[in-house]
């Protein structure tokens, strides 16, 4: 949106602030004159930057503090530490070890308490990375902080760098997607458990993944009313015990089924959904109106990639991993030295995995600036516990992923 006439603003990462003017956009921004912006640039210099500050950035920080790297620099573009583990109010799934039973809200408390307690790791919210490249002996990273006085550009100089960025919402494309009132899972998630605001009064659940069932129940918890949920896969994607619960709630799972439309006058008043064929086609004559002010669309994750891509890192499209990723090795080192990947930005998995992926990238990026306690034995362990995470029947899907990431980074796509 424009915002105090600065176009292309992302509302929902920019805190609200007294009598600030915010306009709908529906054009190409142009660079306005009245831009606030600060003139006054900085450079830091430091060891290890890590871009983001979900489980994967947080672990890979703390993890390298241990090592004894003596500065590193946590990057988030967010006002709060924690990535998606912020927004999840339900107990996770998984091992003890990786903290199943909590709750992600209180994971990303536990894990941001750890990380400011550490004196050599620097917190830097509100602060988007927007280009990176290799300079002659370091890797610069350019970055935005969001400051009440205006914008100010910071030049960070690294030895090291982990992108620990997560990913992006897919959208789907049907007439009416663009009507207020249709969402990503994620912003809904973000409005109502950080913000505390519901989206709407009743929803339509696009998606039976295991995003698209947990959001249904948070907003039953929230008082939305969930009409029901619609799928176009024959069965579900999710966890059976996610979606139990809301059927026990009485919100229908319709499987095979699409969304073909959404309508309304300025804003959502209704979709049009259709059944779906064995070659996922929409069958004729199937449709029918459900009425709904909220539509949300949880159909999976794309890696996060861009700054990846402009370090020069190789990258492939793996269906598995939700699209392009970053070739890496089993350290988490991808094909440019000193720059290392973890988390969904290195093929959509969990905050789980994310986790020890953080861990290895942290050991891996200590190790190469001389900070090897232990480094072998360590590394070891966190393979082990990947190897156990990828060996159940959800793991499949990221266990191909992985393979197939190894499989380029030993010289080929022989898959
Ligand atoms: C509804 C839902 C339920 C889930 N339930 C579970 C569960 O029960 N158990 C489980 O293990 N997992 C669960 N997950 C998955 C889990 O949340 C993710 O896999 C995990 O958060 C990924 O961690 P990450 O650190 O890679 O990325 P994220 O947590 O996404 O963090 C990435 C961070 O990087 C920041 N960033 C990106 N680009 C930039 C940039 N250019 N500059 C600055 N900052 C940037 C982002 O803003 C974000 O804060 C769930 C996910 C969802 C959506």
């Amino acid at each position: 949106m424009t915002v105090d006439n600065v176009p292309n603003v992302r509302t929902c990462i920019t805190p609200l602030e007294e009598n600030i003017r915010v306009l709908e956009q529906d054009r190409v921004g142009e660079l306005s004159n009245k831009k606030k912006f600060n003139r006054k640039r900085k450079k830091i210099d430091v060891d290890i930057v890590i871009v983001g500050s979900g489980p994967a950035g947080m672990m890979a920080a703390i993890t390298a503090a241990k090592q004894g790297v003596p500065s590193i620099l946590l990057v988030d573009e967010n006002h709060l530490i924690g990535g998606q583990l912020v927004k999840q109010s339900h107990k996770f799934f998984g091992s003890e070890e990786e903290k199943a039973g909590t709750r992600g809200i209180d994971l990303a408390v536990e894990l941001m308490e750890q990380v400011n307690s550490v004196k050599t790791i620097q917190s830097m919210l509100k602060t988007t990375i927007i280009g990176c490249y290799n300079g002659k002996k370091n890797h610069k990273l350019i970055a935005i902080k969001r400051l009440i006085e205006g914008d100010q550009l910071i030049e960070i100089n690294s030895k090291s760098v982990i992108f620990a960025c997560g990913a992006m919402e897919n959208m789907l494309a049907f007439p009416g997607n663009d009507l207020p009132g249709v969402y990503g899972a994620g912003g809904v998630q973000t409005l109502m458990n950080v913000y505390g605001v519901k989206p709407g009064k009743k929803v339509l659940m696009v998606g039976a993944g295991n995003v698209g069932l947990i959001v249904s129940y948070q907003l039953l918890q929230a008082g939305v009313n969930v009409d029901r949920v619609v799928e176009i896969l024959p069965k579900i994607g999710g966890y059976n015990v996610h979606a139990a619960k809301l059927r026990r709630c009485g919100v229908p799972i319709y499987t095979s089924h699409s969304i073909k439309e959404v309508y309304g006058n300025g804003k959502v008043e209704g979709a049009i959904l259709v059944a779906i064929n064995n070659s996922f086609k929409p069958i004729p004559g199937t449709e029918q109106k459900v009425s709904c002010d909220t539509v949300c669309i949880a159909v999976g994750l794309t890696p996060s990639i861009r700054l990846l891509e402009q370090i020069g890192a190789k990258t492939e499209f793996i269906a598995e991993a939700g699209g392009h990723v970053a070739i890496h090795d089993s350290s988490m080192q991808t094909s440019v030295k000193g720059v290392y990947v973890a988390g969904d930005s290195s093929g959509i998995e969990e905050a789980s995995t994310a986790m020890i992926e953080g861990q290895l990238a942290g050991i891996s990026a200590a190790t190469l600036l001389g900070y090897d306690k232990q480094a072998d034995m360590l590394k070891k362990k966190y393979r082990k516990a990947l190897e156990g995470f990828r060996s159940g029947p959800f793991g499949i899907k990221p266990k191909i992923c992985k393979e197939k990431i190894a499989c380029c980074w030993n010289g080929g796509i022989n898959y």
